[in-house]
């Protein structure tokens, strides 16, 4: 049965007289913006409050929430100052830049830091106190009622599983991923065959997940954990985040899923409900808004570690992934409606706030798809960089540079043969890649072509699955086979 966002209601500040006149309609929203604008009703407040009742609208009540957000940041200062210093310290990062990592630190710091400066901002000192103190709890019912808990992954401690599943996740949906994380798991149940396999199998078993780093980064972090740790993961975030392909975020994930450790985590997706809820503005790409959320999201953890923490941390991705989403937050169905300061505000599509917009550079190249037989030669790509370690086509900047491919495989003056075929493109994180493939018929090559070697290799088209492919060269070669065969 859902359960109505009321129960989890908190008792906000009462409204004054004066604010209730002001705030005729009654709900969450209005209750909340009423308080607000008792606050700042000693510079706001028309001379008469029963006029002003009758023709307010809940919009007038939404405009005080932010004058009153902006209003407060000096305000609240003393009042988070006293939170921040009576919350327990938490493990720390040493980092040269995490200054601000822990309650703690944040309360030692110049009052001029930015990030305290950010939490500052969070709405009034009593309602951010009593969200921030029931913030945990009401997540940690909510997940155990309306979270996910079927994930093939969450049916197991074993750090191997999790760190599996948390290395997939990044930055792709759930959906995505199961079939992939099947798949690994029954190739490789245990860290020693992941760590002992050829690295063409985990990229060919990869091919398709995108970002192929983690993949690369995968393979490695499994062999130092086998040699350096026996197999075993180690416990700390620390120890976590020094392995290849772990970040802060993910190694507290791996820590409080696997160990039940309190480490707070940070992704994309907590970003946004943090960013939403509390109100923070600012892109959380940037440093000083990053760091402030860090703050915010140790101060947030629950107060025991073990099962409270496992629902924590869930619900915060289930949260994120499920109704606060980006494109499309069900507030109707959100615990934290009551409390949400971007609900309250109507923010929600402005927050988080965006990367400031800046051009995607567009960048082209050809792709020589040469046939012979029933055959395509493929090329295996550098270790780093765009695709690394897959097998791709040979590229060039124009058709000169395809011909001198074609020559090195005895096919002279190939560039009036080539067969333009239908262009595709590709966008990656920092640009997007235009791509102009051309089709060779090899029939009319006057010597053998290149042998086969580690660099490329004639390769059946039916045995194409076997290679780990870029998604668009996969693409395009599945649109062809019908007609190569
Ligand atoms: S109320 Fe809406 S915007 Fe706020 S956390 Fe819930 S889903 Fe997100």
């Amino acid at each position: 049965m859902w359960r109505s966002p009321r129960r989890f209601a908190i008792p906000w500040p009462k409204r004054s007289p004066r604010a209730a006149a002001r705030c005729a309609i009654s709900s969450p929203v209005t209750d909340r913006a009423a308080t607000f604008s008792s606050i700042t009703s000693s510079t706001t407040a028309p001379a008469n409050p029963a006029k002003s009742a009758a023709t307010r609208s809940a919009r007038s009540c939404r405009a005080n929430v932010r004058r009153f957000t902006v209003r407060t940041v000096s305000i609240d200062r003393a009042a988070l100052t006293h939170r921040l210093s009576r919350a327990p310290a938490a493990p720390t990062m040493t980092s040269q830049n995490d200054t601000l990592l822990t309650p703690r630190a944040s309360h030692r710091s110049s009052k001029t830091d930015a990030s305290t400066s950010m939490i500052d901002t969070l709405g009034p000192a009593s309602g951010r106190r009593a969200l921030i103190e029931s913030f945990a709890p009401t997540l940690i019912a909510w997940q155990r009622e309306h979270g996910r808990h079927d994930l093939p992954w969450q049916q197991s401690r074993d750090a191997y599983r999790v760190w599996l599943s948390e290395i997939m996740l990044q930055q792709t949906q759930v959906s995505t991923v199961i079939p992939y994380y099947t798949r690994f798991l029954e190739r490789f149940p245990t860290i020693e065959a992941l760590a002992g396999a050829p690295s063409d199998e985990v990229m060919s078993l990869w091919a398709g997940l995108g970002y192929y780093s983690r993949a690369r980064n995968l393979h490695r972090c499994a062999q130092v954990v086998v040699e350096a740790y026996g197999g075993h993961f180690p416990r700390t975030v620390e120890a976590l985040s020094s392995l290849p392909g772990i970040g802060r975020s993910t190694a507290a994930a791996i820590a409080a899923f696997s160990f039940g450790a309190r480490e707070a985590i940070l992704d994309g997706n907590v970003k946004r409900v943090l960013a939403r809820v509390f109100g923070i503005d600012g892109f959380p790409g940037e440093k000083r808004v990053e760091n402030a959320m860090w703050t915010l999201a140790q101060t947030l953890l629950p107060a025991h570690g073990d099962a409270d923490i496992d629902a924590y941390t869930q619900g915060l991705m289930d949260l994120g992934a499920t109704l606060c989403t980006r494109g499309r937050p069900d507030c109707a169905r959100c615990a934290f409606t009551p409390h949400c300061v971007a609900y309250a505000t109507g923010r929600q599509r402005e927050l988080p706030v965006a990367r400031p917009r800046k051009a995607v550079p567009v960048r082209h190249t050809l792709m020589l798809v040469m046939r012979r037989g029933k055959s395509i030669w493929l090329e295996r790509r550098p270790p780093t960089g765009i695709w690394g370690g897959l097998w791709s086509l040979p590229e060039g900047s124009d058709t000169t540079a395809l011909a001198r491919v074609a020559e090195l495989h005895g096919y002279h003056d190939s560039a009036s043969a080539f067969e333009p075929l239908a262009p595709l493109s590709h966008t990656f994180t920092h640009f997007k890649l235009d791509i102009e493939p051309m089709l060779l018929d090899m029939v009319a090559a006057k010597t053998p072509s290149a042998r086969d070697d580690a660099a490329g290799r004639w390769v059946a088209l039916s045995e194409l699955d076997e290679f780990g492919l870029p998604a668009p060269v996969k693409k395009l070669l599945a649109g062809l086979t019908g007609t190569l065969i």
